[in-house]
C-alpha cells in the first residue's frame, strides 16, 4: 500500500498549480488539485483574459471615431454592458470547464474546496472535513488585492476581484493606484464612456517603468480623457444618495459611482495552516523559496504570485512547469527570471523587456539611447494626435541591448519579438542588420540609426 494518498496535492487551479499538476500526472504521479474558487484562477476568471476582453471593447471607440477619416459614417454608435459582460462570462465560463476537462483528462483528481496545511505531508480539505496525505505539497494559492483598511469607508470600495462583475457601467469611476490594474481598467472605463478619475500618491504613473514611457503614457492618458489626482491619496468614502463621495488626503471631494482600489496585490496566505506546517515566510507574507521553488519543509514546494517573485501568469506557469519536471520528471530545471518581458494593456498600450534608462544608468558606465516619436500611419488620416514612443537602451561598452520599451498600439505584440531578440543578446549592430518590415510601426525599432544621447558616467560625474 502507497504511503500516502497521493504523490503530489496541489493547493490552488491557477496558473502556476494546473500546469504543475498536469505535468506531474503526466510523469505518473498520482496528482489532486484543490480549487476553493473556479478553476483556471486570477488570470482566467477574473485578471488577463477577461481584462483583455474588456480592453477589446474599450478599444472600439477609437475605432469608430478613426474610421470616418477613412470614409465610414460611424453614427449612433451605442454601447452596451450587460451584453459585454454576459459575453465575456460566457467565455470564462467556457475556458475554466476547458482547464478543468485537461485536468481530468491528465488523470488529475479535481477537489472542489479550500484546502490547507496541517504538517508536512497533510492536507485538510475544508468543504469535505477531511485529511488527506501526499508525498509532495505544492502551493499555488496566487495573490489576492489589498486594501488600505486606515481609509475610513474602504468597505464601500470594489477591487479587481469586483469590477468584472458589475451589473451596470457606472457614469462616473475613481481609481486608485497607479499600477498595471489602475491603469489598464482606467483605459477601459474611459473607453466604454465612463467618466474616469485615477487618484495616485505619487507623482507619475507606473513606477519602476521607463520615466519617458511613464510620462509620455499619462500624456495620451490626460489627452483621451482620463481625470488624474496625483500626489494625494485616499481619505474617506461617504455613501450618499447620489453614489459615493470621496475626500483626498488633500481635502478634495469627488462625487463618483464605482471606487476601484487597485494599489497592489499580497500574496494569499493567511490562514493556510504555513506556520503549522514549519514553512517559512516573507514580511509580506510570500512562501520563501529556492531557485527550485522549495520551501523551508523539504516536502513542501510553492509557486507563482505566492511566492512573490515575478507576479505574471507566464512566469506561474514556467514554475509550476520546472517543479514538476524537477520533482516527477527526473530533470532539474531553473526558471530564469531575467529579462521577462512584459505588456500592460493601458491605452495606448506598453510593451517593455529589460532595463528602462533610469535602471540602466544605475548598473552601466556608458549608454547609447535611441528614441523616437512618431504619429503611426493610422493617425495620419483619423487626425488622432496620439503618438507612439519607442526607446532602444544600448550599452555603449558592448553594444548590447539592455532595454527596449513601446508605448503604441500592439506594443505588446512587440514586446514577446523583442523578447527573444534581447534574451538572445542581440546588440544594436544586430538591430540595425535586421531588415524593415514596411509599412509597420515596428519597423522603427530597426531604423533608428543615430542615438539621441551617448551618456557616459565619467562625464555625469565631472560636471
Ligand atoms: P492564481 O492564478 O491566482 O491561482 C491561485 C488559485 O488558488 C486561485 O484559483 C484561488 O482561488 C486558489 N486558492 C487560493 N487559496 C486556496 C486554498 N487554500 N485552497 C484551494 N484553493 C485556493 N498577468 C499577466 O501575465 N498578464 C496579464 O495581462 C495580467 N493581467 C492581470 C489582471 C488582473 C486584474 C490581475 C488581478 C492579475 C493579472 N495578471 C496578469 C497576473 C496573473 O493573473 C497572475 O500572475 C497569475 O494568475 C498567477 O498565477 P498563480 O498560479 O500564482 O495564482
Ligand atoms: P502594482 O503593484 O502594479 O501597483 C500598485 C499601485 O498602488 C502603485 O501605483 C502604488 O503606488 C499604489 N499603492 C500601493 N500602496 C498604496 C497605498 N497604501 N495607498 C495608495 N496607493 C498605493 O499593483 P496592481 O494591483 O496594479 O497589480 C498587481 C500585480 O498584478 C502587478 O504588479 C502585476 O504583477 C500583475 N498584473 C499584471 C498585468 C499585466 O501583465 N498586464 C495586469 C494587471 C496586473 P507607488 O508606485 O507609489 O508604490
Amino acid at each position: 500500500m502507497a504511503a500516502f494518498d497521493y504523490d503530489l496535492f496541489v493547493i490552488g487551479a491557477g496558473s502556476g498549480g494546473v500546469r504543475a499538476a498536469r505535468i506531474a500526472a503526466g510523469y505518473g504521479a498520482r496528482v489532486a488539485i484543490a480549487e476553493e474558487y473556479r478553476a483556471g484562477g486570477t488570470c482566467v476568471i477574473r485578471g488577463c483574459v477577461p481584462k483583455k476582453l474588456l480592453v477589446y471593447a474599450a478599444r472600439f471607440a477609437d475605432a469608430f471615431e478613426d474610421s470616418v477619416g477613412f470614409g465610414w459614417t460611424s453614427e449612433r454608435v451605442a454601447f452596451d454592458w450587460p451584453t459585454l459582460i454576459a459575453a465575456k462570462d460566457k467565455e470564462i465560463a467556457r475556458l475554466s470547464a476547458i482547464y478543468e476537462r485537461n485536468l481530468e483528462t491528465a488523470g488529475v483528481e479535481v477537489l472542489h474546496t479550500r484546502a490547507v496545511l496541517t504538517g508536512p505531508n497533510s492536507v485538510r480539505l475544508t468543504g469535505e472535513d477531511r485529511v488527506v496525505t501526499a508525498g509532495r505539497i505544492l502551493i499555488a494559492t496566487g495573490g489576492r488585492p489589498v486594501a488600505d483598511s486606515s481609509v475610513e469607508g474602504i468597505e464601500h470600495a470594489i477591487s479587481s476581484n469586483e469590477v468584472f462583475d458589475l451589473k451596470t457601467q457606472p457614469e462616473r469611476v475613481l481609481i486608485v493606484g497607479s499600477g498595471y490594474i489602475a491603469v489598464e481598467f482606467a483605459g477601459i472605463f474611459n473607453g466604454l464612456g465612463t467618466e474616469t478619475t485615477v487618484l495616485h500618491r505619487g507623482p507619475q504613473v507606473l513606477r519602476g517603468f521607463d520615466e519617458e514611457v511613464r510620462g509620455y503614457l499619462h500624456e495620451e492618458m490626460s489627452r483621451k480623457g482620463v481625470n488624474f489626482i496625483v500626489s494625494d491619496t485616499l481619505a474617506r468614502i461617504v455613501r450618499t444618495e447620489g453614489g459615493l463621495e470621496v475626500t483626498t488626503g488633500r481635502g478634495t471631494v469627488i462625487e463618483t459611482d464605482v471606487v476601484l482600489s487597485a494599489i497592489g496585490r499580497a500574496p494569499n496566505t493567511a490562514g493556510l495552516g504555513l506556520t503549522e506546517a514549519g514553512v517559512q515566510t516573507s514580511e509580506r507574507g510570500a512562501v520563501i523559496v529556492d531557485e527550485y521553488s522549495r520551501t523551508s519543509v523539504p516536502s513542501i514546494f510553492a509557486v507563482g504570485d505566492v511566492t512573490d517573485r515575478v507576479n505574471l501568469t507566464p512566469v506561474a506557469i514556467r514554475e509550476g512547469h520546472a517543479f514538476a519536471d524537477t520533482e516527477f520528471g527526473g530533470r532539474a530545471v531553473v526558471v530564469d527570471h531575467a529579462l521577462v518581458p512584459t505588456a500592460v494593456f493601458s491605452q495606448p498600450e506598453i510593451g517593455t523587456v529589460g532595463l528602462g534608462e533610469g535602471a540602466a544608468k544605475q548598473q552601466y558606465a556608458a549608454l547609447d539611447i535611441y528614441r523616437t516619436r512618431f504619429r503611426p500611419m493610422l493617425n495620419t488620416i483619423s487626425g488622432r494626435e496620439e503618438r507612439t514612443f519607442m526607446k532602444i537602451v544600448v550599452d555603449a561598452e558592448t553594444d548590447r541591448v539592455v532595454g527596449v520599451h513601446v508605448l503604441g498600439p500592439d506594443a505588446g505584440e512587440m514586446a514577446q519579438l523583442l523578447g527573444i531578440a534581447v534574451k538572445m543578446g542581440a546588440t544594436k549592430a544586430d538591430f540595425d542588420a535586421t531588415m524593415a518590415v514596411h509599412p509597420t510601426a515596428a519597423e522603427e525599432l530597426v531604423t533608428m540609426r543615430t542615438p539621441s544621447e551617448r551618456w557616459r558616467r565619467e562625464q555625469v560625474a565631472a560636471r
